[in-house]
């Protein structure tokens, strides 16, 4: 196994942070987990790993083995009347990923196209946008456990998949998923009943809708290759309906169980943040639930732009925000 000594991550985050580990390993092959396990224990070095490096907010020095996930390959599995079954590697690309469902004539995953990121993370956090989610079509995936050393496979109660949760943020470093299998309806209708999406024609092709997520969210988002981000930094918060009804003026989206979903990014905008700047951290112009990296900055720049922006919040409101990349 080729590890590099002092790996430096910074062009590893879409952030752009300034960080480095002291040891990381590309991992292009499932087997290699047994042996990575042993290496950590054996070094005392946890196992940190690391996808796309798109919802993270890297230290400076990470005293650990990084795994690099590259695992790749993707696969039409089987056809049915009712479902196409596709699996994908871990180290796939997720947006690539999706184009090619929709290339193969397998549509499905257009509304979360130009996610950044790998598939093995997409469960983590079980990525959105634009009304759908991974779990609205996830089958199984397959993960290396690292405590037990052994691998196990996941179905979609296995993965306990709520808002931008998933049991594997509950046991958060535990297993790495080397695969993820996704069943797509052989009957697709275009699902425009989102803001935005309802300017496309009734019989828009999945292809169009495609583009016109990727077209929306480049519009809304900056792009992380010349402005460092990493997408929402907080969860949008869900309060008590009293609460909601406290704050004047709030967007308000009422859930289910009788609790109300607050805009995170309209909070943090009445506060006065947005376009905000702290250093080399600062809100994003145009979207003040996006944190970003004017240039130089470290974990440590983004950890005083977050409290600062989670204490405003929190005085003006009584709300606590969550963040949402993962800090390590
Ligand atoms: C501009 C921008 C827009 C975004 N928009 C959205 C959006 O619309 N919806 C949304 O849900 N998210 C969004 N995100 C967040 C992010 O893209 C997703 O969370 C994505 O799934 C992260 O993938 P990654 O490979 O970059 O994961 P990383 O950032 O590398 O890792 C994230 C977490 O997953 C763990 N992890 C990664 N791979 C594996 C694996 N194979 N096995 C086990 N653990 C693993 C890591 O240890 C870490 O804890 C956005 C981010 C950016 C920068």
């Amino acid at each position: 196994m080729d590890m590099i000594s002092d790996f430096d991550l910074t062009g590893s985050n879409t952030f752009g942070l300034k960080s480095s580990a002291r040891r990381a390993v590309i991992v292009d092959d499932p087997e290699m987990l047994p042996a990575l396990a042993h290496e950590s224990a054996a070094s005392g070095l946890p196992l940190r790993i690391l996808g796309g490096g798109s919802n993270v907010v890297l230290n400076e020095r990470l005293e650990a083995i990084v795994a690099l996930m590259r695992i790749g390959g993707r696969q039409v599995v089987r056809r049915t009347e009712s479902e196409t079954i596709v699996t994908a590697g871990a180290g796939e690309n997720w947006h690539d990923f999706v184009s090619w469902t929709v290339a193969e004539g397998v549509p499905g995953l257009e509304n979360l196209a130009g996610i950044p990121g790998t598939v093995g993370a997409a469960p983590i956090q079980n990525i959105g946008a634009y009304g759908a989610q991974l779990s609205d079509f996830f089958l199984s995936l397959e993960a290396f456990d690292l405590k037990d050393g052994v691998v196990r496979t996941f179905d979609a109660a296995a993965c306990r998949f709520a808002y931008r949760q998933s049991h594997f943020k509950a046991e958060p470093g535990r297993h790495v998923i080397l695969s993820v299998t996704l069943a797509l309806p052989t009957v697709w209708r275009a699902k425009r009943d989102y803001a935005g999406l309802d300017l496309l024609p009734e019989q828009a092709s999945a292809q169009e809708v495609l583009d016109h997520v990727v077209a929306l969210r480049a519009s809304k988002l900056p792009d992380w290759r010349t402005l460092g981000n990493a997408g929402s930094f907080f969860h949008n918060p869900v309060v008590s309906a009293e609460k909601a009804a406290e704050i004047a003026g709030a967007p308000r989206y009422p859930q289910p169980d009788g609790t109300v979903k607050l805009s995170a990014g309209w909070l943090i905008e009445q506060c006065g943040l947005k376009g905000f700047r702290l250093g080399p951290a600062g809100t994003y112009a145009r979207h003040a639930l996006v944190l970003v990296n004017h240039g130089g900055a470290t974990s440590t720049d983004i950890a005083a732009l977050a409290n600062h922006t989670r204490d405003k919040v929190r005085e003006r409101f009584g709300v606590e925000l969550v963040q949402e990349p993962i800090a390590f």
